[in-house]
Parts: structure tokens; sequence; C-alpha cells
């Protein structure tokens, strides 16, 4: 299983966390705890952009 860079919604941090492609996984942010955290785009990793 690959790992991918995710941004917490809630408190911003971004941690890897593992990935599989069509497959739901359960995350939580390991910093503040909140389940709202979603996948960094490797092209927008540097910019801040809603879609
Ligand atoms: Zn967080």
């Amino acid at each position: 299983m690959e790992e991918k860079d995710f941004k917490c919604l809630r408190c911003g941090a971004v941690n890897k966390y593992p990935y599989e492609k069509g497959k739901m996984i359960e995350r939580q942010c390991r910093k503040c705890g909140s389940n709202s955290i979603r996948i960094v785009k490797e092209k927008d990793a540097n910019k801040e952009q809603k879609k």
C-alpha cells in the first residue's frame, strides 16, 4: 500500500497516510484527531486551491 500526503481541514496539519485507490480507509488527524482530512495532490501541494 502506498502513502500519500493528507491535510487536515481542521488544523491544517499535513501527514502521510496509507492510500489505496478505490478503497475507503478511515483516517484521523494525528495532531487533533479530526477525521476531516483530504488528500493533497502533488501538483497542488504548494498552493491552496479548492476544487
Ligand atoms: Zn488536525
